[in-house]
């Protein structure tokens, strides 16, 4: 049941840029002469509500989404809440209005009531031309509003998975949506300008848990050894992030024992020197690119962090795999006449939909994981078998309207119980 109060939360994105908006124009004017004739007629200018109104694109859309939040009430998540334990966790991630949205004046359709619910407020408009929203709800283990930091999302997905790696488990975690949707953000860690703050992402966040609990007495016994290894899957290539972007091959033998030849593995002494392979890794990702159309965007970014033991052969005793999926959105090629580019896109969506089934076998304790459908499950077969694999999806969405479709993609994606919780066009 979704019944709420509580205006305040919703209304922080919105109502100061109403506001600040609302002057901007004026202040142009006087500043610019040229920019004159883009200033709305004087009578709104006068009327700050009349001219509020008549700037934001879908101004009616606005307020029938407004008018629905002020029914819901929030229970926003925190540090206060129970974190359970899931062999598979999948999450939902709001990032906030970035500057070109705020600047579009764009509309903010996902509401995150917290207890995992996510809701889509989907404008749509009948055949007479009404004008109606599809409320749609969506379950999730957790649901993180854009409020949330990386802390935050990292206490409750990837920081319940370390402690299963020391008792020699595997696990992953995947960042899933569209580009631009916040998966860099969440794992890498925090951009403030052009610069990302490495030691603020999950992945370094993961790696300094790591080394608490390599300090602990508990472990010490075990005589472990961390190491990292950073990667990129780009059109079923893998290429290695510490060794110059290096295309390496995938081989499999016969006990079916997936290995990336040659693939870089750096000893680890602090997660210090894990953020710097992080940042090495990261920039590479960025910078070395192979072709005009690989960006960062269209590849999978895989950190792992490797638990060996200190004896002769270098055991392996736990691994954690943290992936920067490619954007899942598969719009934007349909007219591209680029080969190249239907390529890529279509080795993406097959290894997102391999990456589905074997999350979906794993969660029905099937015999046969289907991970050799793509590169991606390939090599991260070790980390869906065996019985003590855990795995978690962070699934981020975009806030504004014009991402509707592909958020809606993604939360078909990633969630399990999908339904239609209100249609409310009875009330237009
Ligand atoms: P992706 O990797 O999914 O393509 P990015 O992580 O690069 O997306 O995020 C796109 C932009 O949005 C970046 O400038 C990033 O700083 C910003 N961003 C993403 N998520 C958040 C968030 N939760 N809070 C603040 N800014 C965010
Ligand atoms: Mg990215």
């Amino acid at each position: 049941k979704i019944v709420m109060t509580c205006e305040s939360c919703f209304s922080f994105p919105l109502y100061p840029l109403g506001r600040r908006k609302s002057v901007a124009p004026q202040e142009l004017n006087k500043s610019n002469k040229r920019l004159s004739h883009v200033v709305k007629p004087p009578e709104m200018q006068t009327k700050k509500g009349k001219f509020k109104e008549s700037s934001r694109p879908n101004q009616q859309f606005y307020e029938m989404i407004q008018d629905f939040r002020k029914t819901m009430e929030t229970i926003p998540l925190s540090v206060t809440n129970v974190i359970e334990p899931h062999r598979i966790c999948v999450c939902i991630r709001k990032r906030p209005m970035n500057k070109q949205e705020l600047n579009r004046r764009e509309i903010d359709v996902v509401s995150v009531p917290g207890r995992g619910a996510l809701l889509v407020h989907e404008p749509k408009q009948k055949v007479d031309l009404t004008k109606y929203l599809d409320n749609q709800i969506f379950q999730f283990d957790y649901s993180f509003d854009e409020t949330s930091t990386n802390d935050l999302v990292y206490r409750f997905t990837a920081k319940p998975l370390v402690q299963s790696i020391f008792e020699g488990g595997m696990a992953t975690c995947f960042a899933y949506g569209q580009t631009g949707s916040g998966k860099t953000h969440t794992m890498g860690g925090d951009f403030s300008g052009k610069q990302q703050n490495c030691s603020k992402g999950i992945y370094a966040l993961a790696a300094q848990d790591v080394f608490a609990h390599l300090g602990q007495r508990r472990y010490a016994n075990l005589n472990l050894s961390a190491y990292v290894s950073f990667f990129e899957i780009y059109n079923g290539k893998v290429y290695d992030l510490l060794n110059k972007k290096t295309m390496l091959r995938v081989l499999q033998d016969e006990h079916q024992q997936v290995q990336v030849v040659d693939l870089k593995e750096v000893y680890v002494p602090s997660a210090d020197e894990v953020i710097k392979m992080i940042q090495l890794g990261s920039a590479s990702r960025t910078f070395g690119q192979t072709s005009a159309n690989a960006n960062s965007s269209r590849s999978h970014a895989i950190l792992q962090i490797i638990l060996r033991r200190n004896d002769r052969a270098s055991t392996l005793h736990g691994k954690f795999s943290l992936v920067d999926l490619a954007g899942n959105e598969r719009g934007i090629d349909v007219n591209s006449n680029d080969r190249a580019t239907l390529v890529e896109t279509a080795e993406i969506n097959r290894s997102l939909l391999a990456l589905k089934e074997c999350i979906r076998s794993l969660g029905m304790n099937s015999d046969h994981i289907p991970f050799r459908m793509s590169t991606l499950t390939k090599v991260l077969r070790d980390s869906f078998i065996g019985e003590n694999s855990r795995t978690c999806m962070i699934a981020m969405v975009s806030p504004g309207m014009a991402s509707c479709e592909c958020t809606m993609n993604t939360l078909r994606y990633a969630d399990r119980y999908a339904f239609n919780l209100v249609s409310n066009d009875k009330n237009v």
